[in-house]
């Protein structure tokens, strides 16, 4: 068995090597050689956590496994360690025997910022100039740095629910050499690509917020009863995501289903779209929406690439096992 420690998978991953693996899964999951197992993810009744797993098995990459973990909320504070904790487990799909141990933290990051990046290449207009940012936390920082390289952005705007946050997306933008301005949700209809990356639970963005034309990546929502952006956008866009089950069950679908503005079927695979077997975006007025909710192929699929580059780079800890 091999294993690459989570100290290691900084120096090893790229944005660009998650981009690809992100790209090719998804479009995997809407030709139909990769499926995820259902989620199970658990109130441990210990420490306040909650504890899961997310699998799933790509034929076309021969990927199979697990990622393992959850939300441990007394960890910075008990134990000085993040609150978030996650390994990935890679079985040989042949044998059944484990393959691969993997940190998952920061993977989990990069994973998240390479979907929504994803969805900007292949939803946002071409000529998207400026990128607006709702959140500031610890993931928003990955999505920003992910997606400026996605278009020539000229200008990111951004606005945080905690406005003493917002300096975290401010440093991105200046190491970026891209100009910065804090703004109210309202002035988010200058932006033409809108990453929402919050854990609300009520929606901050309105459909009001939105221009005509801009592409809206919902990142936040991964949970029942989570909602970053009001249910009537998803009615005036064409709504896409990485999996339809979880988008309308626990991504910001369920609540435009909920409420009748949208059916299961208005929601299209961003990997048809890679594809080539549906169009994307039919106009440069219309509104795009990604409902990124993560997937367990999306850790698998980092995870096995960082395998072949700890391999590659003699780094990976090999084990009798
Ligand atoms: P974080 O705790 O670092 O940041 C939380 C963000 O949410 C901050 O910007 C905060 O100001 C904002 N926020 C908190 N309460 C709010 C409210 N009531 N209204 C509006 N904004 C509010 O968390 P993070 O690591 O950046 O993660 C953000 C979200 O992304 C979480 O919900 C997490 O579960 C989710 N997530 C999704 C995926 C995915 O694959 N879709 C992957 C990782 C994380």
């Amino acid at each position: 068995m091999l294993i690459v420690p989570e100290r290691e998978i900084a120096d090893l991953m790229t944005r660009a090597a998650a981009f690809d693996a992100i790209e090719k899964v998804f479009a995997a999951m809407a030709s139909g050689d990769a499926y995820n197992f259902p989620v199970v993810r658990e109130e441990i009744g210990h420490e306040d956590a909650l504890y899961g797993f997310k699998g799933g098995f790509d034929r076309a990459g021969l990927t199979l496994g697990l990622k393992a973990g959850g939300y441990w909320p007394n960890n910075l504070e008990k134990r000085g360690l993040i609150n978030h904790q996650s390994t990935v487990f890679l079985f040989d799909p042949d044998s059944g025997k484990v393959k691969a141990m993997v940190g998952g933290n920061l993977l989990t990051a990069l994973r998240t910022a390479a979907a929504s990046s994803v969805s900007i290449k292949h939803l946002a207009r071409k000529d998207a100039s400026v990128l607006g940012m709702v959140g500031a936390g610890h993931q928003a920082t990955f999505q920003l740095r992910a997606a400026l390289e996605q278009r020539n952005f000229e200008k990111v705007i951004g606005w945080n629910y905690h406005p003493e946050m917002l300096p975290n997306i401010e440093k991105v933008t200046q190491e970026a050499g891209v100009p910065f301005e804090a703004v109210d949700l309202p002035a988010m209809t200058e932006a033409d690509v809108i990453i929402s990356i919050t854990s609300a639970f009520a929606p901050s963005l309105m459909a009001d917020h939105v221009s005509p034309g801009t592409h809206v990546a919902c990142m936040g929502t991964d949970t029942k009863g989570k909602q970053e952006v009001e249910a009537a956008l998803l009615g005036r866009a064409a709504v896409f995501t990485d999996e339809v089950a979880q988008s309308v069950s626990i991504g910001e679908a369920q609540h435009a289903i909920a409420e009748g503005i949208i059916i299961e079927t208005d929601v299209a695979q961003l990997g048809a779209v890679i594809n080539g077997d549906h169009p994307g975006r039919i106009s440069k007025d219309q509104i795009t929406l990604f409902d990124g909710t993560g997937v367990g192929l999306q850790d698998l699929a980092v995870a096995a690439k960082v395998v072949d580059l700890a391999v590659e780079k003699g780094i990976a800890l090999e084990v009798d096992f």
